[in-house]
């Protein structure tokens, strides 16, 4: 058990998880240690003989559960980004345990009284300690004997068939997958990536996760195209049922703990704070979104020469592309290769804006030989944090792209933060990884939460950087993105990887007047996902659902979002977002990404109000916005940024919703 590596803190530098020593055999042995180490401080705590206090109560949790918080970091990076059949059976039986655990220690009376005794007059303690109240009471610390029973019992399952729900459509990326003998089927797509997909003379085309399959624009087979596209919104059948138990089940945990229904329980500590503010918000955005996407139908019908059907949008959107705006993406491809998209776009935005600089650290390895592990110094030259990539895609990574950390900031442990980013980038078998220019304003987005993490400068690990409401997180990510077109950033980092010639202007020009097409499309994919997410979690407790796709179809045929040709980007058969875990993610909290598009949207027009890439402007980003976390109220950090409260009207200007 010595050889255990989560037992002690990483002797790596900033604590980085020591990768090569770690055993799948080590998980298990680990967590029931470290959940068994929380609750012995937990009692700790509630037999202390003095009179609770902060330090003995409020902060003495924040120091608990260390060997736990070790573990989950690292399983819970490897279970997303390399889960072999191993870590995928121990998810199995940890994170049902993990759930009773959270449990054990949010309806603890003698906790929660504790908890409640305790008063403070430091606003950064007062500010932790009503989390924690608000943490318990929406966890069930106020219900009684009875019903915090069932609400045990309703989290266990929920989370037992989250697990389920996320393995099914790891499992249907590739089940599902197209398979054709005849390459001549797959006439379009580029020799690389056919080469790239052949597997014992068939051709194995995986699924990405959300209806709208990239390969579908390029296919120039009809009858290919309508295969990949009723694969994906047909994948993971059984997931159906899972979704009709997780929505009850939760309708149910959500009238336990007060609420009509678990939208309403979802959004209460948000900064939405209500469901009618969501509905209100999304319902300005349907009517114009299907309109603009009924006007794009039409040029495409036109283009094709017959009615176009759901697999031939992108098909035909790439030749108006063409046609109207004579711009070919595939042309922007060698102008964008992966290493000069970080090193000279990337983090040379981020080195004009704050003044922080990167060096690559191969001394400090990660989880599989592809990860890459950058140390980041602060503008005085101190060190500032480390940040690990993972770009590739790979049969155990599962879809999407996202940021997590693998050591938050906190002053109370004196941690310097670790942050990393995946993305799903296809392998080149052979040279350069070159990338479209949508993974490009991806691998911006995804450094923006990446930041957001790296200048966290706060006391608590509580409310570290990313720890923010999840309708406010997707903000400074989206932000991040606007780099990834501002002229100078550009022009430095994209350069074609053989010439080394930068992009030719007309090219970009051609690419900005393009961009504005298919704005509906995209505009309704995504609404139409946050309706359907909504619908789903506004069921009342006990009202069932026999049919789920019929009810899919009538929930977004009643948000006046439904549109033959645009479906949802999930539909609920892998909207992972919203089922793959049991009572957190983003259930009920899709309408998220459109919400922080409203400040995203406030603050591109700040920064170029204000001259756009300058320190001074960076630096103010990060000290009223970035380094505060969640230790503040953020709609007041957010006004301490712009100087006012957001409104709505840059981004319908963004969107052409006006
Ligand atoms: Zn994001």
């Amino acid at each position: 058990m010595a050889e255990n590596p989560f037992f002690a803190p990483s002797a790596l530098p900033y604590q980085l998880p020591d990768f090569a020593r770690v055993r799948e055999e080590h998980y298990l042995p680990a967590f029931e240690y470290g959940m068994a180490e929380q609750l012995r401080e937990v009692e700790a705590i509630t037999a202390d003989p003095e009179p609770a206090t902060f330090a003995n109560t409020v902060e003495a949790l924040e120091r608990s559960g260390q060997v736990l918080y070790r573990t989950t970091t690292v399983f819970s990076t490897v279970a997303a980004s390399d889960a072999t059949d191993r870590i995928r059976e121990i998810e199995t039986e940890v994170f049902p345990k993990l759930t009773k655990h959270g449990d054990a220690i949010r309806l603890n009376r003698a906790l929660y009284e504790r908890i409640r005794q305790v008063s403070t007059d430091d606003p950064q303690e007062a500010w932790l300690l009503e989390k924690y109240r608000v943490d318990f009471v929406r966890a069930g610390a106020d219900l009684s004997e009875p019903e915090q029973q069932r609400l045990r019992e309703l989290n266990e399952e929920l989370t037992r068939l989250a697990t389920a729900f996320s393995q099914n459509l790891l499992k249907a990326s590739t089940a599902s997958a197209l398979v054709v003998k005849d390459a001549a089927e797959l006439d379009g797509l580029s020799e690389s990536t056919i080469r790239a997909i052949e597997k014992d003379g068939e051709y194995v085309l995986p699924l990405l996760n959300f209806t709208n399959q990239p390969a579908l624009a390029e296919l120039t087979d009809r009858n290919t195209r309508r295969r990949l596209y009723e694969l994906s919104v047909n994948r993971a059948p059984e997931n159906f049922d899972l979704a009709v138990r997780l929505a009850a089940l939760r309708a149910e945990r959500a009238a336990l703990l007060g609420y009509p229904d678990h939208a309403a329980y979802s959004v209460a500590d948000q900064t939405a704070k209500t469901t009618e503010a969501v509905e209100e918000m999304l319902g300005k955005l349907v009517g114009p979104a299907v309109a603009n996407a009924r006007r794009e139908a039409e040029a495409l019908t036109q283009e094709a020469g017959f009615p176009i059907e759901p697999w031939d949008w992108s098909f035909y959107a790439e030749k108006v592309r063409k046609s109207r705006y004579d711009f070919d993406g595939a042309e922007l491809r060698p102008y964008f290769e992966l290493d000069r998209v970080f090193r000279d776009g990337i983090f040379h935005a981020a080195g004009e804006l704050y003044g922080i600089t990167f060096a690559e650290r191969d001394d400090l390895a990660g989880y599989h030989p592809d990860v890459r592990t950058f140390e980041v110094f602060d503008a005085d030259g101190s060190q500032l944090g480390l940040f690990l990539l993972d770009p590739y895609a790979r049969p155990t990574k599962r879809g999407g792209a996202w940021m997590n950390n693998l050591v938050d900031q906190s002053h109370l442990f004196g941690h310097l933060p670790v942050v990393m980013n995946n993305l799903n980038v296809t392998k080149p078998t052979e040279g350069p990884t070159l990338l479209t220019f949508d993974e490009v304003t991806t691998a911006f987005h995804e450094f923006g939460h990446a930041l957001h993490g790296l200048f966290s400068d706060v006391r608590f690990p509580r409310v570290s950087g990313t720890e923010v409401p999840r309708d406010f997180v997707e903000y400074p990510s989206q932000v991040n993105e606007m780099w990834a077109t501002w002229p100078s950033v550009l022009a430095n980092f994209a350069r074609h990887h053989e010439t080394g010639e930068p992009v030719p202007a007309e090219l970009l020009e051609k690419m900005k007047a393009a961009e504005k097409f298919n704005q509906g499309f995209a505009t309704v994919e995504y609404l139409a996902a946050a309706l359907l997410d909504w619908a789903w979690h506004k069921l009342a407790p006990g009202q069932g659902v026999e049919d789920p796709e019929a009810f899919e179809a009538r929930a977004l045929e009643s948000a006046g979002i439904a549109f033959d040709l645009v479906r949802p980007r999930y539909r609920t058969n892998y909207f992972a977002h919203i089922f793959s875990s049991g009572v957190g993610g983003y259930s009920a909290g899709y309408y998220s990404y459109i919400w922080s598009e409203v400040l995203d949207a406030e603050s591109v027009e700040w920064f170029k109000e204000n001259d756009g890439l300058r320190r001074e402007n960076g630096d103010h980003f990060r000290t009223t916005l970035l380094s505060v976390g969640g230790s503040v109220d953020v709609m007041e950090a957010f006004e301490a940024f712009r100087g006012h409260a957001p409104r709505i009207e840059p981004l319908l200007e963004r969107r052409g919703l006006r």
